[in-house]
């Protein structure tokens, strides 16, 4: 993300390219080609050059944006073919390398690896200066493009920063990156809690109010998906029908990762529009989706139904709605997830029986009753707002393991 200008948001939009004509489509191919190149030198040469630092204990390869560019230029005189491409574009993609070494050397990031021609989907930056018009799109040394999507640019007044080309499946794509005037967001108070499900977000608000918002279930777009995948399998490398089925494939995922999306955007939009603070259970997400394989000596249990339920919190889009909740409320707060399934939310009474099934909860100490997601965000909520106002009404002990909806413990 470029620096943040003091009021300023960056919003990201994306849009089918069309390239028009196949001639054109063979230029964006040819630019990601040249950025592939690129970094598919320099990776060579500085992980060369790491090896032989590790092995006598020298200086590590200087992979800072600014020293690969200069190397670039370099190469660009010498590489006669380079300079049908734009510069800068073809530049930046060193930006990226010089993130991922940058980040390797930090121990946050894995060794940065080579780009395959068909293993990557192509793709390449215009880092700045991107002219939009029309809308239409400006690729240096090539020309004009239609860019298209459903509803147009919801940011008219946006300035285009930055603008990433990919091939996805078929189709060439460009996501655009918008600077906006701040937006305002809803400011009266009300904090919302919520429990984040695989068929359903339970909240409950500080007004009392509350409510289960859907979320689609492992639906036929699954089931079609897995289907054409077992099929794939048993067809012929390098055929023409597996390649029809592969195309089928990208299909359907394309559909279900934007239906995934849209629930998302409409569940975050619905609780943003209804307060101004969010509390959500602080869950590492991706250690709870980890296989639950475990090792040869030491085997894991439970994998087929982790594995089911992982199936089914990646289809819910936790992720995402966590994410786009993040930008779209003013504050976003992280509360213990400990036993806030088990907990009534009317004596503080904590017993892993008071969660008969998965849907109904009853206390065993003062007869509460109340459906269990329900009973839960509103814990959650009480979690958040007590840590500042009420102080804790009643803490909650500390478990060893936390149960998922009765099928899989792990320990956190
Ligand atoms: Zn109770």
């Amino acid at each position: 993300m470029p620096d943040k200008a003091k009021g300023k948001e960056f919003r990201g939009v994306e849009y089918r390219l069309l390239p028009g004509s196949s001639a054109n489509a063979r230029k964006l191919a040819g630019i990601a080609g040249a950025c592939r190149f690129v970094w598919n030198y320099f990776l060579a040469k500085n992980k060369e050059e790491y090896k032989r630092a590790k092995e006598s204990d020298g200086k590590k390869p200087s992979v800072s944006f600014f020293s690969l560019g200069k190397q670039f230029t370099q190469l660009r005189k010498e590489v006669d073919w380079l300079s049908e491409y734009s510069f800068k574009i073809v530049r930046y993609s060193l930006k990226h390398q010089a993130d991922a070494w940058q980040g390797f050397f930090k121990g946050v990031r894995k060794h940065p690896k080579f780009h395959s021609k068909y293993g990557k989907c192509p793709s390449f930056t215009i880092p700045d200066n991107v002219k939009i018009k029309d809308g239409r799109l400006f690729i240096p040394k090539v020309g004009w493009m239609q860019m298209r999507r459903k509803g147009g640019n919801p940011y008219p007044d946006g300035r285009p920063i930055r603008a990433t080309i990919k091939k996805s499946g078929r189709y060439w794509k460009v996501s655009v990156c918008y600077e906006i005037d701040a937006r305002k967001r809803t400011e009266n108070g009300v904090a919302v809690g919520v429990d984040l499900n695989t068929d359903n977000v339970a909240w409950t608000d500080t007004t009392g109010e509350r409510g289960m918002l859907g979320i689609a279930r492992l639906d036929k777009k699954d089931i079609r998906i897995r289907r054409y995948q077992r099929k794939l399998a048993r067809q012929q490398k390098g055929s023409n029908r597996r390649r029809v089925t592969k195309r089928k494939i990208t299909k359907w995922k394309r559909k279900q990762k934007n239906s995934r999306k849209n629930q998302a955007h409409q569940n975050s939009r619905f609780l943003a529009n209804r307060a101004e603070a969010l509390v959500r259970e602080d869950l590492k997400l991706k250690n709870m989706t980890a296989s639950a394989k475990g090792t040869v000596e030491n085997p894991g249990k439970n994998v087929k139904a982790k594995a089911g339920l992982n199936r089914s919190m990646l289809n819910a889009s936790h992720g995402r709605f966590n994410q786009y909740c993040d930008y779209k409320f003013e504050t976003v707060v992280g509360v213990d997830p400990r036993y806030t399934s088990q907990t009534c939310n009317s004596c503080g009474h904590v017993d892993k029986v008071n969660r008969q099934t998965q849907r109904s909860f009853r206390c065993v100490s003062c007869g509460h009753a109340d459906h269990a997601d329900l009973n839960a965000s509103a814990n959650i909520l009480a979690s958040g707002i007590g840590a500042s106002a009420r102080r804790g009404a009643f803490g909650l002990p500390t478990p060893k393991t936390r149960e998922i909806d009765g099928i899989f413990n792990y320990a956190i």
